[in-house]
């Protein structure tokens, strides 16, 4: 039978695993392979797709994907008996200040020589919260898999000559998605003196399996066993010399999160570098297994490429593997001849034969025992730890079968709620007063001292009236980003997705997608970002150009400001309104993709459920903190120029005269020209017309901007109906220049254009179709 018949609460052993390619191996990676023994434990809300427990881990799968998994159902997994007693004394052993040498002497590397360090890891192993330990930077943690997503550098603390990258998560060394190349070719071409690989404790056999081919590598590396703290918090303990002893490379216990173990790991990390200490193991495959099939094809393809390794610049071991996986990528830079490669073909035939498993299947089947092993010698795994029953019970409510839409929805509308109309209104409240009497104070002070008063008009209308009216969003804008770093760092996000796949396929997208469309309410420029843990491109596209529909907090002051002004009272409906209409949209232009330009079904889910996890005060702070940090630094450069500059250009005419009337003045004469184009949807004014060019380069300066022409104020200037159709307008029109240039840097320079175009286009209707409405509604 396949996996798709098991019933949640039932086990299995699969026998074969169907599918094919990068897909199918990225299943072999994800411990999905002959022979292991797998519970259901429950399927989505929607039926689709289901949670898997296998290697005492949760992955996610499609039931499409389930079906093409033989499986015979077993009574229950085999519970392996708690290993020997572990031991605690001696460590460190292997590596401690030398391994090969004695103390002082040895051949290090040149003095002065640069130590490089990869940190390599799976997604959600705590990498980030390491690398923020080792350099003191300020990275953002997320308990979500694949929230790194580009590369960061820092020097370890204390140590100027070296450097850390934090490279993205990965869970094997095929180039199944584009973190996972991006990785590899880290270490394959950037040459790092040293890995340091972070291991996840309580999640060791999923963890291993990238460590087993990092030691390939023939890299100077430490394994650094993170969440140990749970890990011995549970009863668990790893015999650390013994699997030091097995693995041929030091093994350090640290807890990234309590910044313990950390000094250590640091000096056996410059250790290995500075001596260039290689794994003393790569050869993890057993001659007794299978008749010793695998040990003798790795062994032969070792020696049949070993030239050819040399010359491409490849860890021959490395290569090997991922010859008999069937890499094209490492096939291409080998150059073997047509004779070697008909040799490496029949040796591999050979072994599929011998083992009766197929290439890959062999493979991380061979990986996977030997990490039994390990594990079996080394690890004395916890009962059951604490913080998975704890996940467990949350889930039976937040993923639950009739629980988990409802609670989504009324989560976001709580977040929602309490940004807008509780906690970020009342911060914002006290703040805006704070301003008016400064600018108030300031006003007078400037009077008194008889200031000139061209310069009396910039300070006051220019400076107070257009950055100040920004400035006091920056509650809300903290709040809401407190939220969403909240339900992130918890592990929620990812159960999201879990629970909103089977309605994103139906606009041609998975449930990974959920995470960029969530961080797009933040700010564009990290959502489209975070992209690229998507394995698909298509996907991956698809999703960058919707991230825009996702309202972001910069254009919060454009939605508060026209409420106060037109709308009092009515906050709330308006602007949840928005959010949900720019939503709307955006399904209605992804089932237009899906028809159109991205033909074809979205690739397959497999992701990882991590436990739920109590968001450290720590991370959560240092980002809004940053966030804050990046608002400020906004309103004081970007929108304090844009306002300094509206307000010249509004205050002289072409011959620099100060202008009685500011439709004279040059920006008048400028931003007339595209009046003709706004004035079928009701906006044709140049002053409205100015302030959504300023919106390109920041949507907050919509707001300043305004406030510097209207000097009469906006809300005796314009009709509610303008209003309804600016909200509209800004809404939906072009991603300011950040969010453009991120989206050029994912997709490139004519899809960035597009979406410029497209948007702005999408707006211009939206606002006239609204504005048909209004006037229909009898409303201006
Ligand atoms: P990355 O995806 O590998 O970069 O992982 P992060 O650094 O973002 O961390 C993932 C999650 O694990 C976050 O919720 C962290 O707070 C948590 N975490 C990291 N290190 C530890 C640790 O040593 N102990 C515990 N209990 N949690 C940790
Ligand atoms: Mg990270």
């Amino acid at each position: 039978m396949t996996l798709r018949e098991l019933k949640p609460g039932e086990s299995a052993r699969i026998n074969t695993v169907g599918g094919e390619g990068a897909l199918r191996q990225h299943f072999l990676d994800m411990g999905v392979i002959p022979g292991a023994e797998t519970t259901l434990i429950k399927l989505a809300p929607l039926g689709d797709p289901m949670e898997l427990r296998i290697h005492g881990y949760e992955l996610t799968l499609r039931l499409a994907d389930a079906e093409k998994i033989d499986i015979t159902p077993i009574a229950e997994p085999a519970r392996k008996a708690p290993a020997k007693k572990a031991g605690t004394t001696d460590h460190p052993g292997l590596g401690e200040e030398g391994k090969f040498h004695p103390k002082g002497s040895g051949d290090p590397l040149p003095e002065g020589t640069r130590l490089t360090f990869a940190l390599v890891g799976n997604q959600n192993s705590g990498k980030t919260t390491l690398f923020n330990q080792l350099t003191g930077s300020n990275q953002h943690v997320g308990n979500f898999p694949g929230v790194t997503v580009d590369r960061k550098d820092g020097p370890i603390r204390g140590h100027t000559d070296t450097s850390v990258t934090d490279l993205p998560g990965i869970y094997s060394m095929s180039p199944y998605s584009s973190e996972e190349l991006v990785s590899r070719n880290f270490v394959l071409n950037d040459k790092p003196k040293g890995i340091i690989n972070i291991v996840d404790a309580t999640n060791i056999e999923r963890n291993l399996y990238l460590t087993m081919q990092l030691l390939e590598m023939n890299v100077p590396m430490v394994v650094a066993l993170n969440m140990m703290d749970e890990m011995t918090g549970n009863g668990g303990t790893v015999d650390v010399n013994a699997m030091e002893a097995m693995l041929g490379v030091p093994v350090v216990p640290i807890s990234a999160a309590k910044n313990q173990g950390i000094e250590e790991l640091v000096r056996h990390a410059l250790h290995v570098a500075k001596y260039q200490e290689r794994p003393l193991k790569q050869d993890f495959c057993d001659s007794s297994d299978h008749g010793g099939a695998i040990h003798r094809c790795l062994h032969a393809v070792v020696h049949l490429i070993e030239d050819h390794a040399l010359r491409a610049g490849l860890p021959v071991r490395f290569a090997a593997s991922k010859l008999i996986e069937g890499d094209e990528l490492i096939l291409k830079q080998l150059e073997l001849d047509e004779n070697e490669k008909e040799m490496l073909d029949h040796i591999v035939l050979q072994m599929e034969n011998e083992r009766g498993l197929d290439r890959s299947a062999a493979m991380a089947d061979m990986r996977f025992s030997y990490i039994g092993q390990v594990c079996d010698a080394c690890v004395k795994k916890p009962q059951e730890s604490k913080e998975h029953k704890r996940s467990q019970k949350i889930d039976r409510v937040l993923t639950g079968k009739y629980t988990a839409i409802p609670l989504f929805i009324a989560i976001m509308g709580l977040v929602f709620w309490l940004t807008f109309n509780v906690i970020g209104a009342w911060l914002q409240d006290l703040l805006a007063k704070g301003i008016e009497w400064l600018a108030g104070v300031t006003d007078a002070a400037l009077t008194a001292a008889g200031v000139n008063e061209a310069i009396h008009g910039l300070i006051i209308d220019g400076i107070f009236e257009g950055v100040g009216s920004v400035l006091s969003f920056l509650p809300i804008i903290v709040t809401m980003f407190f939220f969403l770093s909240l339900l992130e760092d918890s592990g929620y996000i990812a159960r999201v997705a879990f629970f909103m796949d089977k309605l994103l396929r139906k606009i041609g997208l998975s449930g990974r997608s959920i995470v960029p469309m969530l961080i797009g309410f933040g700010c564009t420029v990290p959502a489209v970002m975070s992209t690229r843990t998507l394995p698909s491109e298509r996907d991956r596209k698809m999703t960058i150009l919707l991230t825009p529909f996702m309202s972001c907090t910069a254009k919060l002051p454009i939605y508060a400001f026209f409420v106060s002004a037109f709308f009092p009272g009515h906050g709330g409906l308006i602007m949840t309104g928005l959010y949900v209409l720019g939503v709307l949209i955006g399904i209605l232009v992804a089932l237009l993709f899906k028809n159109t330009l991205f033909k074809g079904e979205a690739v397959p889910f497999v992701m990882e459920l991590p436990n739920y996890r109590m968001p450290s005060a720590r991370n959560v702070a240092q980002l809004l903190w940053q966030k804050a940090k990046g608002f400020l630094q906004r309103a004081f450069s970007i929108i304090l120029i844009a306002t300094i500059a509206v307000w010249f250009l509004q205050s002289f005419d072409f011959h620099f005269n100060l202008v009685a009337d500011s439709k004279d003045s040059i920006l008048a004469a400028v931003a007339g020209v595209l009046v003709p184009l706004f004035r079928p949807i009701g906006l044709g004014d140049w002053r409205i017309v100015t302030s959504l060019i300023s919106g390109f380069m920041a949507k907050e300066s919509v707001v300043s901007v305004l406030e510097v022409l209207f000097t009469d104020g906006v809300a005796s200037a314009m009709i509610p109906l303008t209003a309804a159709t600016l909200l509209v307008f800004s809404l939906l029109y072009t991603p300011c220049v950040a969010a453009i240039a991120s989206i050029r840097r994912e997709l490139g320079r004519k899809w960035a254009l597009y979406v410029v175009l497209w948007q702005c286009a999408i707006a211009w209707v939206a606002a006239l179709i609204t504005r048909a409405v209004c006037i229909l509604c009898g409303m201006g």
